[in-house]
């Protein structure tokens, strides 16, 4: 799958500018007014904008660069990588760039098979957070900020002052769209006097500025659920952006990212851990103090016990997201050795050594392995 960046065929390191001028470039070349019934011209329309509404977004490209792709488009909406669905939808987010080839300014949307004055459902935001081990244990809950828009309460999303409807436009008879000719071919294209909306507000209301939307910072707290993993999505009803014309409200889907923890390594529910035995524990056994996510706990070492063995602390891993039943945390037992011997623990390892049939004089080599002869 292409990244984003490919996708505009730009460079990681590409500024704002260069970012928005691929864009437009490709939105210009792909346009469905350009490629009627071009179903590969219309997918790569939404590609670039899908792209475009991630890297255009200081917040979304920083989210975006730091998780990468898969996470970004893992659960997505389908389609193309996630992103938008409907052409509308893309003329009503990035109207701006389209502005003065195509239809001058404001967003330019195709009102063809669709009354832009209807109420419909606001888009979905997406948003990306990232929870420790610890958290998903425990759960958590977290403040999530964002910017959104939502329908101006006061017009309830028409533009137009209070007791104001909006008129009919003179120039596309409401339509939306006119014709124009350019060389041979006869295009239809946004109307320029109402930018597609079929209505020119003469009256603009005050707190919108005539817009009927309102953009807004919103903030929420989010209960997130013990036992998530790394690409798990949350949804959270009604909080994406508002609806259009007193339409419901998008989702705001929360897609968790956990944090890589060096002392843990996670498969499902359980959790791997290397533990460093001291080698006269391995042999005599004993209990050793062992680190869990939530702190330390004990840990018995049977008799006897070889290296590259597993040992278990049941019920000490990741909680099922689904059902009450709790994962193990999962010790690989290594060995350390002291690296120097005090003199008299030296002698007492000997006497052992001579005990067991070994040739100790020396050290000499091979010496322990000559017993098996
Ligand atoms: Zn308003
Ligand atoms: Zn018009």
């Amino acid at each position: 799958m292409q990244d984003f960046y490919e996708v505009l065929g730009i460079s990681k390191e590409a500024d704002a500018d260069t970012i928005k001028k691929a864009y437009r470039k490709l939105a210009m070349q792909y346009h469905p007014d350009r490629n009627p019934g071009d179903k590969e011209a219309e997918d790569k329309f939404k590609a670039a904008a899908s792209a475009y509404d991630v890297l255009g977004t200081t917040e979304k490209k920083a989210q975006y660069d730091r998780f990468g792709h898969q996470a970004y488009t893992q659960n997505g909406r389908g389609g193309s990588g996630g992103g938008f669905q409907d052409v509308d939808d893309i003329f009503s987010a990035f109207g701006d760039v389209f502005g003065d080839l195509f239809g001058g300014g404001g967003g330019g949307s195709r009102s063809q098979g669709r009354n832009r004055n209807q109420p419909r459902r606001g888009s979905d935001l997406r948003y990306m957070t990232e929870v420790t081990f610890k958290e998903v244990i425990e759960g958590s809950e977290k403040d999530i900020e964002f910017d959104t828009e939502d329908n101006c309460k006061v017009c309830n999303g028409s533009g137009a002052e209070k007791g104001k409807e909006p008129i009919t436009c003179k120039t596309c008879g409401g339509a939306g769209q006119v014709r124009v000719s350019q060389g041979f071919f006869q295009m239809a294209t946004t109307c320029p006097q109402c930018q597609g909306q079929g209505a020119v507000v003469k009256d603009p209301c005050k707190p919108c500025r005539g817009q009927g939307r309102i953009k807004q910072h919103r903030k929420i707290k989010l209960t997130i659920p013990a036992g998530v993993d790394t690409g798990t999505r949350l949804r959270v009803s009604n909080e994406g952006e508002g609806g259009y014309r007193g339409g419901p409200a998008g989702d705001l889907y929360v897609q968790i990212q956990v944090a890589s923890d060096a002392r843990f390594e996670r498969d499902g529910d359980n959790l791997y851990s290397a533990l460093a035995a001291d080698y006269l524990m391995l042999l005599l056994g004993g209990e050793v103090e062992v680190e869990t996510v939530i702190g330390k706990k004990s840990l018995e070492i049977p008799k006897g016990t070889q290296v590259g063995e597993r040992l278990v602390l049941k019920g000490e891993g990741i909680p099922s997201l689904r059902g009450s039943r709790r994962g193990d945390l999962i010790f690989q037992v290594g060995v350390e050795f002291p690296k120097k011997l005090q003199k008299e623990e030296e002698e007492l390892l000997r006497q052992i050594a001579q005990k067991r049939g070994h040739e100790t004089k020396c050290g000499a080599k091979g010496s322990f392995f000559s017993r098996k002869k």
